[in-house]
C-alpha cells in the first residue's frame, strides 16, 4: 500500500473526510487523495516519491509554476522581519497600486484572505450601497461557500433559490436567483419583471467551477447593460481568471468592464490571499470610508503581500500571457487530435491559461445542464489512467485545468503522449 493511502487513512481519525476542502478527497473519480511532498516548476511529487506534471497548481495560483526561486526569496526575506502585525506596512500600498494598475476599473482594493471572503464582502457592499437585498448568480458559477451564493439553481425563471447546503437559511436562499450562464434573455427577463430589487449580478466572467466554459459574445456585454439600465451592480468573481486569462483578467480579455471585482489565487502567489475592490465611489461605503463593514485580522499579511506582488511583477513581463496561451492552445488541440485518433468523443474549451475538457460529441459546451451531461465515467477513467502515468489533472470533471509558465514544450509533449494511452485504453 502507498504512503498516501496511510496517510489518507491517518488524516481521517480528526479531519472531517480527511480534507480541509471537500475536491481534494477525490470522491467524484474515486480512490484514495495523493499527498504530496514537494513541488518545482510544473512538476508536483508524492510522499512515495512519483512525480506528476500539474495541472491543477492549487487550483489556479501557481501560474509561475511552483517554488519559483525569485518568489520564495521575497517570502523568506520578509518572513524574517516578522509574520503578522494587525498594523498597515507599506507593502499594502504597493499591492494596491499594482493591482489598480494592471486592473484600471478598480479604484480602491481591499484585501482579504480568501476568495470566499473577497466575493462576501463584494455582496454585502453591493446591497449597502444600492439599498436591495435580491443578487443574480449563475448555474454552476461557484463564488466561494458564502450562504448567499451557496444556492442552487431554481428551475425555469423567476424561481427563487434553494439552498444547496444545510445550514443557508431558506430566507436568505429566497434572495438569491439562479439562471442560466450565457443566456441573457433570460436576465433581460428578470430585470424587465423586477430589475428594482437586484442589488447585483455576480458572475465568473470565464466560468471555472463546472469545468471551463467561456462567455458567448453578447453575454457579458449584455450583463453590463441590463445592470446600467437598472441602477444594478455587476460583480465579476475573478478569482479564477485575475491575471489568469490576460494580464488584466477577463475584463481586459473581453472588453467589459464591471463595477466591482473579486480577486483570489494569483494574487497572493499561492499565499492566502484574496481582494475586492472597484469604482470609487461605490467603495467608499466600505468602513472606515462608508458604512458598510468589512475587516481581517490577517488581511493585508506582509508574507503574503510579498508573494503576491513578485508574483504580479513576474507575470506582468511582456509576453507572458501569450506564451502560456500559446502552450494551453498545444495542448488542447493535441488532446483533441489524441482523442480523435483513438475514436474517443472529446470537446475542448481554452480561455488563455485555463482549459477544458468534455467528454462528449455534442461539444462546443457554453452552459450547465451542456457540462453534467457529459460523460463522468470516462472523465474518472481517464483521470486515473493520467495519473498513474504522472500527470495530475483535477479529481473531478467539473474543474478547468490550469497550465503554468513553467510547462515547457516537453510537459505539454509528455501528456499528450499518456494522453494517447489513456484514449485508447479508455476505447477498448
Ligand atoms: N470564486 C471563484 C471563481 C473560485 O474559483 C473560488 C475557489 N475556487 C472562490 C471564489 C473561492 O475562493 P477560496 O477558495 O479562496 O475561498
Amino acid at each position: 500500500m502507498s504512503r498516501s493511502h496511510d496517510l489518507f487513512s491517518a488524516a481521517q481519525r480528526h479531519i472531517p473526510g480527511g480534507v480541509n476542502s471537500p475536491v481534494r478527497a477525490f470522491r467524484s473519480v474515486g480512490g484514495d487523495p495523493v499527498f504530496f511532498e514537494s513541488a518545482a516548476g510544473a512538476y508536483v511529487t508524492d510522499v512515495d516519491g512519483k512525480r506528476y506534471i500539474d495541472y491543477v497548481g492549487s487550483w489556479g495560483p501557481m501560474i509561475l509554476g511552483h517554488a519559483h526561486p525569485e518568489i520564495l526569496a521575497a517570502v523568506i526575506e520578509r518572513a524574517t522581519m516578522g509574520l503578522s502585525f494587525g498594523a498597515p506596512t507599506e507593502l499594502e500600498t504597493l499591492m494596491a497600486d499594482k493591482v489598480c494598475e494592471l486592473v484600471p476599473s478598480m479604484d480602491l482594493v481591499r484585501m482579504t484572505s480568501s476568495g470566499t471572503e473577497a466575493t462576501m464582502s463584494a455582496l454585502r457592499l453591493a446591497r449597502g450601497y444600492t439599498g436591495r437585498d435580491k443578487v443574480i448568480k449563475f448555474e454552476g458559477n461557484y463564488h466561494g461557500h458564502v450562504d448567499s451564493l451557496l444556492v442552487k439553481a431554481g428551475s425555469g425563471m423567476l424561481t427563487l433559490g434553494e439552498p444547496s447546503s444545510p445550514g443557508v437559511p431558506a430566507a436568505l436562499a429566497e434572495l438569491t436567483l439562479t439562471l442560466t450562464y450565457n443566456d441573457i434573455e433570460q436576465v433581460r427577463q428578470t430585470f424587465a419583471e423586477i430589475g428594482d430589487q437586484i442589488a447585483c449580478i455576480i458572475v465568473e466572467p470565464v466560468a471555472g467551477n463546472m469545468n471551463c466554459i467561456p462567455p458567448v459574445p453578447g453575454f457579458l456585454e449584455g450583463l453590463r447593460e441590463v445592470c446600467d439600465a437598472h441602477g444594478a451592480v455587476l460583480i465579476f468573481d475573478e478569482v479564477m481568471t485575475g491575471f489568469r486569462v490576460a494580464r488584466g483578467g477577463a475584463q481586459e480579455r473581453y472588453g467589459v468592464t464591471p463595477d466591482l471585482t473579486a480577486l483570489g489565487k494569483i494574487i497572493g502567489g499561492g499565499m492566502p490571499v484574496g481582494a475586492f475592490g472597484g469604482k470609487r465611489a461605490i467603495m467608499e461605503h466600505i468602513s472606515p470610508l462608508g458604512p458598510v463593514y468589512q475587516a481581517g485580522t490577517l488581511s493585508g499579511n506582509p508574507i503574503a503581500m510579498s508573494a503576491g506582488l513578485k508574483t504580479l511583477e513576474l507575470i506582468s513581463e511582456p509576453g507572458f500571457h501569450d506564451r502560456v496561451a500559446a502552450q494551453t492552445e498545444r495542448l488542447t488541440s493535441g488532446l483533441e487530435a489524441q482523442a480523435q485518433a483513438a475514436g474517443i468523443a472529446l470537446s475542448t474549451n481554452r480561455a488563455g491559461a485555463m482549459f477544458g475538457l468534455f467528454f462528449t460529441d455534442a461539444g462546443p459546451v457554453t452552459n450547465f445542464a451542456q457540462a453534467t451531461a457529459c460523460n463522468q465515467d470516462q472523465f474518472g477513467q481517464f483521470f486515473h489512467a493520467m495519473l498513474e502515468q504522472g500527470v495530475y489533472l483535477a479529481p473531478s470533471a467539473f474543474e478547468a485545468g490550469f497550465v503554468s509558465g513553467a510547462h515547457g514544450d516537453a510537459e505539454i509533449e509528455a501528456t499528450l503522449e499518456a494522453a494517447g494511452k489513456a484514449f485508447t485504453a479508455l476505447a477498448r
